[in-house]
């Protein structure tokens, strides 16, 4: 199987860190054409846009809040002034506000619901306002435009002490499948990624020392993801390879969600 996004353009959020900087990367890679949204911090996006075209590639770095819904329609409008046209979304950016619900102010929940979901749906909102205007793009992909969101196993399984971010995920598999209902006649592709444990800045504390080895008793297949493992499958349903796959959740997590605390326990 050969995979090339070769003419496409990929957007791609929250992309100056973790699983976003690493789906810019293999997208690039792959050929497409990369806007690296950042909320932040501008250097680290910069940068990794320089580092894709020092390798020949293209790309961008364009700033957004992605949960102001003028910030979003600047972001869409620029990428579309640099490349032209919108192939591929990554709904990436995300973030945790955690604490026992009894404790946790509405100022966190609504941060949370707003970046997690909220800017979930303002962003593919624009890219499927864009996918409608530009319309099918023969020879460069089967597809009219596909979007990824990037969700968790916690759009499944309950997580105590951060009830903000598991609802936010479990909002996210609900709007990605109901966009992709509504939307796939167009030919328009929706999933999800829902990542298991990935070494990233969102889960510094978790994934190192005395905790490592707790976390790693909730993954069967005995370690803690890379950026690498959710960036490959980031290109593969951004593919036509992935071309008849349209409203899944592909779980990458090891085997997180097989409720690995019941294996000894038949
Ligand atoms: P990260 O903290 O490195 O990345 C999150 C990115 O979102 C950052 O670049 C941040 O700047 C950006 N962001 C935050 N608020 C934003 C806003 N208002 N507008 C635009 N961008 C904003 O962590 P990560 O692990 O790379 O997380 C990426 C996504 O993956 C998140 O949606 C997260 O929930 C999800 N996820 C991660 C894991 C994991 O184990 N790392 C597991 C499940 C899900």
């Amino acid at each position: 199987m050969h995979i090339s996004l070769k003419q496409q353009v990929a957007l791609v959020t929250g992309a100056s860190s973790g699983l976003g900087a690493g789906a810019a990367r293999a997208l690039a890679a792959a050929g497409a054409a990369v806007v690296i949204n950042y909320n932040s911090h501008a250097e680290p996006a910069e940068q990794l846009a320089n580092e894709i075209r020092s390798a020949g590639g293209q790309a961008i770095a364009i700033g957004a809040d992605v949960s102001k819904e003028d910030q979003v329609e600047h972001l869409f409008a620029e990428a579309i002034k640099a490349f032209g046209f919108l192939d591929i979304l990554v709904a990436n950016s995300g973030l945790q506000k955690d604490s026992p619900i009894a404790d946790m102010s509405l100022a966190d929940w609504n941060t949370v619901i707003e970046v997690n979901l909220t800017g979930q749906f303002l962003c593919a909102r624009a890219a499927l306002r864009q996918f409608a205007k530009q319309g099918d793009r023969p020879g460069v992909s089967r597809a009219v435009g596909k979007i990824i969101h990037m969700s968790s196993v916690h759009q499944l399984i309950p997580w105590a002490g951060h009830a903000n971010y598991a609802a936010s995920k479990g909002g996210v598999d609900l709007l990605m499948r109901s966009i992709a209902q509504e939307v796939g006649q167009q030919r328009i592709r929706v999933n999800s990624i829902a990542p298991g444990a990935i070494r990233t800045a969102i889960n510094e504390e978790a994934t190192h020392g005395a905790a490592l080895e707790k976390l790693l008793k909730l993954i069967p297949y005995g370690r803690v993801g890379d950026a690498e493992d959710v960036a490959n499958a980031v290109v593969w349903l951004a593919s036509d390879a992935s071309d008849y796959v349209h409203g899944t959740t592909l779980f990458i997590d090891g085997g997180m969600s097989l409720y690995p605390e019941f294996r000894d326990n038949g």
